[in-house]
């Protein structure tokens, strides 16, 4: 399972996986009493997944995800309105890195002639493309799929697929910069900032020195090993595990790095961010909360 410098993934391998288990709370949560967002395509790709002989997460998966289901429910509601308010200011052009199986340019209400580009492994964005076209679902806006690694030239991917440099643009990092380098994450942001122009946007799930901090790690390793042993898989000790597949380097805080650069910068707390849609109390993140923050800037320099 460890990552190496080259390494590439279907759906249902590696890196691949992490989508369909985030399509898949997206899909509980659609299912929920009170959802905070409506994604009705999640369902079709873990069905889609399975039928391919992907196996449902390990029970003791299930309870971390049900535990973490609410951080992840803000996550993307947070995003989609990220999304919103960058259409309400004139942006129509979006870029979302590492993409996976979020449906947005399929579900959200974008701005007159927004195109969204979507980057991910090919493999990925191919399974993605056969399970919508298979449901006759049609994006709501203009749609252009950049198949490529995040390591790799995706600059030039991107504007031969049709990006313009030259108006300003609303990017998104969902569940994506644990799985590069630290050295691959500045390289993204320095990336990022040349191709973005002034009025430009960028929504940022950052994991920073609270994410990574080691006693955390540990407290989040203990609690895995103990939905194990509640689900019965005791003989679990090579279960896979995410962490498994993270990069686990010091890496530059993205607030600073996008204030250094310029970028008027706002973040929330995961924690905060959930108490804001009423997910969990202010103070009362538990210890399955990531300790991840939601940053945003403007490009305005
Ligand atoms: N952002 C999506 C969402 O929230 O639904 C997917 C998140 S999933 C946890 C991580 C995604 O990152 C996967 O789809 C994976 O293929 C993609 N990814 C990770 N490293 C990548 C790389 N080097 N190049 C392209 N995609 C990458």
């Amino acid at each position: 399972m460890a990552r190496t410098e080259k390494d590439s993934w279907d759906i249902t391998e590696s890196v691949g996986a992490t989508a369909l288990g985030v399509a898949w709370s997206r899909a509980l949560e659609q299912d929920s009493d009170c959802p905070l967002f409506t994604d009705p395509y999640a369902k079709m790709f873990v069905d889609a997944a399975v039928e391919r002989g992907w196996q449902l997460p390990p029970k003791y998966m299930v309870e971390r995800i049900k535990a973490i289901g609410g951080y992840a429910a803000s996550r993307t509601k947070w995003f989609d309105e990220f999304f919103v308010a960058a259409g309400a200011n004139g942006i129509d052009q979006a870029v979302i890195l590492a993409a996976g199986l979020d449906a947005r340019a399929w579900r959200l209400p974008w701005i007159d002639d927004t195109v969204v580009y979507e980057i991910d492994q090919p493999m990925v964005l191919a399974f993605k493309a056969e399970t919508l076209n298979k449901h006759e679902a049609t994006p709501a806006t203009r749609y252009a799929p950049v198949p490529i690694d995040l390591r790799d030239d995706w600059p030039r991917a991107l504007r031969d697929a049709g990006f313009d440099a030259s108006e300003p643009t609303a990017w998104a990092a969902e569940g994506l910069l644990p799985y590069l380098p630290a050295s691959g994450q500045d390289l993204l942001f320095e990336r990022i900032h040349e191709l973005s122009a002034l009025g430009s946007r960028i929504g940022v799930e950052s994991f920073g020195a609270g994410f990574f901090d080691p006693e955390y790690l540990a407290s989040r390793r203990e609690k895995l090993q103990q939905y194990r042993q509640e689900a019965g898989e005791e003989d679990a000790e090579n279960v896979f595990d995410v962490e498994d597949l993270w990069f686990n380097e010091e890496r530059t805080e993205v607030t600073d790095w996008l204030a250094d650069h310029g970028w008027e910068v706002t973040a929330i707390a995961a924690a905060d961010l959930m108490d804001r849609y009423g997910r969990c109390a202010a103070g009362e993140a538990d210890d399955a909360t990531p300790r991840t923050i939601f940053v945003e800037g403007h490009k305005t320099r």
